[in-house]
C-alpha cells in the first residue's frame, strides 16, 4: 500500500518535471532568447577582448618567493594525477593520506589533474579537492595547490553538469554570446565542485578532418575560431576571476597542433612560421589578449621540433611577441615522452632540462616524482638557471593569486544549488538548436508532419554517446552507465513528439566501443544488426529518420584510416533507399564521415555533430518544424576521402577542369545552412571604391526575410586579395552577424575592415600589405574596392 503511494507520488512529480519542461521548450521555440542578434562580429569580438586588468600581485608574489626553497619553487612546477594521492577507482576514488602527504607535504606539488578513471559528483569532489588544500594548509608556506580538469563540453567530470555541444557545434551556432554564456555556465559547474581550473577551450584550428580531435575545435576557419574562442575564454574567466563563478582558462595545444600530415594524433606536422602565424597563432593571441591565465602545450612536433621543446613558440612569441603573463602547462607526460616518442633527448632529465628552458612552466608529469627530482639536481648542476625557475614560479603564484587561491581555496559551496540548474539545462538546449545544420532538403521533405508513421533508425538514433562523444564522464566518453537516464536519444525525443504508437524503431547497425577506459580500441567496429529487419519496417512507415554517424572518441584511439562512414552504415542507407520512402538523414558525428555513395539519394540531410543531451529533443524539433534551423557548417564537407580542400583554397588549386577534373566539389561548402524560410540579400555597398593604405572601407548589405516563417541567417562576409606576392587564397572570412528576422523583415548591416583585414603574414614572417583590388563577397553579391 505504502508503496503504491510512493510510485504514485514519483511518477506525478516526473509528470510535473515533464510538463514544467514542455512548457520551458515551448516558450524557447517561441521567442528564442539569450541569442540576442550578434549584428558584426568584429564589434562583439573587440567588446570581448578588453578585460579589466587583475589586481597587481607582484609585492606578495615577490615576497613570497623570497622565502621559498629550492624544492618548493620546483614543487610549484610540479603537476602530477589524481591516482597518485588516492586509493580505490572511479566512485570508490579516496583521497590516501599518506600518498597525499608525500605528493603535498614532502614534495610541494603545487597542481594536482584529471579523474580516477569517472566522473565524480560535486560533494566526493569537494571532499578530495577539500583534503588537498588541507594538506596544502600544512606546508611550511601554506601555498594553496590548483586543480585543474577538463571541463571540455560543459563540467564534463562532474557527474549531473550540464553539457553542452562540442565545439565543432558551437562554432556552427556562429553565435560568440551563445558561446560565452554556455562557457560561463562551465565555469559556475566547474568551481561548484571545489575546482579552479579548466583545460579548455581547444584553440587548435581543424584543417585535417581525420584528425581525431577535429570535434574539438572551432572548425577550419581562423576568423570563426577566433571569435568563438575569446567567447568561451570570457565565459570561463569573466571579469574577475576571484569571484567564485569562474575559473582559469588553458588554451590548447599551443600551437599547429591539430595539422598533422597524415591525420593522425600526435604525429609531425610541417607548416612553415608564416602560415603557422596566418592560420594557427590568431585563435591564442586573441585569448591571451582576453586575458587567458594558462596555455597547454602542443603534445606533437612542426617541422621536427616537439611543442615542449619550441623555445621560438613558447618563450619568443607567447611572451616575447604575445606578452602572455600567466604559465605554460605542458602535456600528459610530454617531457617523458622526448625521450620515448620524439627521441630528441637520451633522457628525461636532460628532456627536463631541454622543455624547462624552452618555457614549459608547469610539467603534467603526472605520474611520478622524476621531474621534480631531475629539476632540483639541474639547478644544483647550474644547468638550469634560478632566473628561469623563478620566472615559472612567479607565474604559476601571479595564477594562483589572481584566482583568490590564497583567501580561500575552495569557493563555491553556494554554487551547488545552481548545479545543473533547469536554466542552465535551457541554455544548453538552444545550443543544441542552434548549431543543427540543415544541408540538404529537397523539395521542402522538411519539416516532417507530426502524423506520419516514422522508421527511426541507425547506429547513432538510441545512443547518448553518439550526442556527446569524448571527454563525457570519463576520457572516451563510452561507459553508458555514468550517462543519465532521463535525457532522450533521438529516437526518444521523436517518440515523445509525435507519439510512440507513430514510431517504429529498429537499430540496423551497431557501433562498437572499445572495451572500455582508459585505452578503447579503435572507433569504426560497426556492425550489422538488423538491416533486413529496418527495410521491412521502412515499408510499413511514411518517412525514415536515418541516424549515421559515429560512436565515442578522441585523441589516439579515435585514429582511423579511411574517412568513409563505414560500411555496415552504407549498406542500411542503401538498404532502406532501395524501399523507395524518403529517408532523412541525422548525421551524428565529430568529422565530416564521407557519405558521397548515397548522399544524392538521400532527399534531406541534418548535421548534428556532437550536440550533447539537449540534442535528441533539438534533432526532434527541428525534423518536426518545432525550430526553425539556422546552424551553418564550420568547415567544408568533403565528397571523396582525397580530395579535400578548405573553403579558404587557393584559385589555381581547382583550374584543372579543362581536363575533366574539379578538384573542389565538396560535398557541402563551408558555410552551409539552409533555413525553413529563405533570405535574400541585396544592395551590397562600399562607402569608397578607393582605400588610403592605413584606410578603412565601410561593408553595408541589407539582407530580407522572404519566407514565412520567422528565422535567423548568419551573413558572411569574404575578402579576396585578387593579386599579392604569396599567392592568395580564393576568399576569407573576415566577418559575420546573425541576425533574427520575422517574415517580411530585413535589416541592414554594416562591417567595417581595416588594415589588418587587408594584410596577410609575408614570407619574413611580418603582416604585409599591398596595394590593388579587393572583392569584398556577402550572400551571393560581390563589389571591388583598390587599396592605393
Ligand atoms: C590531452 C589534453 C588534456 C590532458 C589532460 C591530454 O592527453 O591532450 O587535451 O587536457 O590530457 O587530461
Amino acid at each position: 500500500m505504502k508503496r503504491t503511494a510512493v510510485i504514485l507520488i514519483l511518477a506525478i512529480l516526473v509528470q510535473t518535471f515533464c510538463l514544467q519542461l514542455q512548457q520551458s521548450v515551448a516558450q524557447v521555440v517561441g521567442s528564442d532568447p539569450v541569442s540576442a542578434n550578434i549584428l558584426d562580429s568584429d564589434a562583439y569580438f573587440q567588446n570581448a577582448v578588453r578585460h579589466s586588468p587583475p589586481p597587481d600581485f607582484t609585492q606578495r608574489i615577490e615576497a613570497l618567493l623570497k622565502r621559498m626553497t629550492l624544492e618548493e619553487k620546483v614543487g610549484q612546477m610540479t603537476q602530477l594525477e589524481i591516482g597518485v594521492i588516492t586509493s580505490g577507482g572511479g566512485q570508490t576514488t579516496q583521497i590516501d593520506p599518506e600518498k597525499l602527504d608525500k605528493a603535498v607535504v614532502k614534495y610541494g606539488v603545487g597542481s594536482i589533474l584529471n579523474v580516477n578513471e569517472q566522473a565524480l559528483t560535486v560533494d566526493h569532489w569537494r571532499d578530495i579537492i577539500g583534503k588537498i588544500q588541507d594538506s596544502a594548509k600544512k606546508t611550511r608556506l601554506k601555498i594553496p595547490v590548483i586543480y585543474g580538469i577538463d571541463s571540455i563540453h560543459g563540467a564534463s567530470y562532474v557527474l549531473g553538469s550540464t553539457l553542452f555541444p562540442q565545439e565543432i557545434g558551437m562554432a556552427a551556432t556562429w553565435n560568440p554570446a551563445l558561446m560565452q554564456r554556455g562557457a560561463e555556465i562551465t565555469a559556475v559547474e566547474t568551481r561548484a565542485a571545489g575546482i579552479p581550473w579548466t583545460f579548455s577551450p581547444v584553440l587548435d584550428v581543424g584543417r585535417q578532418p581525420l584528425w581525431p580531435r577535429f570535434w574539438e575545435t572551432f572548425g577550419e576557419d581562423p576568423y570563426l575560431a577566433k571569435v568563438m574562442g575569446v567567447a568561451f575564454t570570457r565565459g570561463v574567466e569573466g571579469d574577475d576571476s576571484r569571484s567564485e563563478r569562474h575559473v582559469a582558462s588553458s588554451l590548447k595545444h599551443y600551437m599547429g597542433y591539430s595539422f598533422p600530415l597524415n591525420g593522425r594524433d600526435r604525429t609531425p606536422a610541417w607548416i612553415p612560421e608564416n602560415y603557422l602565424r596566418e592560420y594557427f597563432l590568431p585563435t591564442f593571441a586573441a585569448s591571451v589578449k582576453a586575458g587567458a591565465k594558462t596555455v597547454m602545450v602542443n603534445s606533437a612536433e612542426i617541422n621536427g621540433v616537439p611543442g615542449h621543446i619550441n623555445h621560438h613558440i613558447l618563450t619568443d612569441i607567447l611572451h616575447g611577441e604575445l606578452g602572455f603573463k600567466g604559465f605554460t602547462v605542458s602535456d600528459w607526460e610530454d617531457i617523458k615522452k622526448l625521450v620515448t616518442t620524439w627521441k630528441v633527448a637520451a633522457d628525461e632529465k636532460e628532456a627536463t632540462r631541454m622543455a624547462v628552458m624552452a618555457g614549459i612552466d608547469m610539467s603534467m608529469v603526472p605520474n611520478s616524482y622524476t621531474f621534480s627530482d631531475y629539476l632540483v639536481e639541474l639547478v644544483k648542476e647550474k644547468k638550469v638557471p634560478m632566473s628561469r625557475i623563478d620566472d615559472a614560479v612567479r607565474r604559476i603564484l601571479r595564477v594562483k593569486f589572481e584566482l583568490g587561491l590564497f583567501e580561500d581555496p575552495m569557493p563555491g559551496a553556494s554554487l551547488k544549488s545552481e548545479f545543473g540548474s533547469a536554466q542552465f539545462r535551457q541554455s544548453a538546449l538552444q545550443a543544441a538548436r542552434e548549431s543543427l545544420t540543415l544541408l540538404k532538403n529537397d523539395n521542402g521533405i522538411l519539416p516532417l508532419r507530426k502524423d506520419q508513421k516514422v522508421l527511426v533508425t541507425g547506429p547513432t538514433a538510441d545512443s547518448l554517446i553518439s550526442l556527446n562523444n569524448g571527454w563525457t564522464y570519463t576520457w572516451q566518453g563510452s561507459v553508458p552507465s555514468l550517462y543519465p537516464t532521463d535525457r532522450p536519444t533521438i529516437r526518444k525525443a521523436i517518440e515523445d513528439k509525435v507519439g510512440a504508437r507513430n514510431v517504429k524503431f529498429v537499430q540496423g547497425t551497431r557501433i562498437v566501443q572499445g572495451p572500455g577506459e582508459p585505452r578503447a580500441t579503435p572507433v569504426d567496429k560497426d556492425q550489422e544488426v538488423d538491416i533486413l529487419e529496418a527495410v521491412r519496417a521502412a515499408s510499413e512507415s511514411d518517412v525514415v529518420v536515418l541516424c549515421l554517424g559515429e560512436g565515442s572518441y578522441t585523441e589516439t584511439p579515435g585514429n582511423i584510416t579511411d574517412l568513409t562512414l563505414p560500411e555496415p552504415q552504407l549498406k542500411l542507407a542503401e538498404a532502406l533507399i532501395m524501399t523507395g520512402k524518403p529517408v532523412v538523414a541525422v548525421l551524428v558525428e565529430g568529422r565530416p564521415r564521407i557519405i558521397s555513395r548515397v548522399a544524392d539519394r538521400l532527399p534531406a540531410i541534418l548535421m548534428a555533430y556532437n550536440p550533447s543531451h539537449e540534442g535528441g529533443i533539438a534533432i526532434a524539433d527541428v525534423l518536426f518544424g518545432d525550430y526553425n534551423p539556422n546552424g551553418k557548417l564550420p568547415f567544408t564537407y568533403p565528397r571523396t576521402p582525397n580530395s579535400y580542400l578548405t573553403y579558404d583554397h587557393k584559385l589555381f588549386e581547382v583550374e584543372d577542369t579543362a581536363f575533366g577534373n574539379t578538384a573542389f566539389r565538396p560535398q557541402f561548402e563551408f558555410g552551409t545552412g539552409l533555413s525553413y524560410t529563405t533570405f535574400a540579400y541585396s544592395d551590397l555597398k562600399l562607402d569608397k571604391k578607393s582605400v588610403a593604405r592605413n584606410g578603412e572601407v565601410k561593408v553595408s548589405v541589407t539582407v530580407t526575410n522572404t519566407g514565412k516563417r520567422p528565422g535567423k541567417e548568419t551573413v558572411i562576409l569574404y575578402l579576396r586579395d585578387v593579386v599579392a606576392t604569396l599567392t592568395p587564397a580564393g576568399k576569407r572570412v573576415k566577418r559575420f552577424a546573425k541576425v533574427y528576422l520575422e517574415p517580411g523583415q530585413n535589416k541592414t548591416l554594416t562591417f567595417t575592415l581595416g588594415p589588418d583585414d587587408l594584410s596577410f603574414i609575408g614570407s619574413d614572417n611580418k603582416p604585409w600589405i599591398e596595394p590593388g583590388d579587393f572583392d569584398v563577397m556577402v550572400g551571393g553579391l560581390t563589389q571591388t574596392f583598390t587599396l592605393k
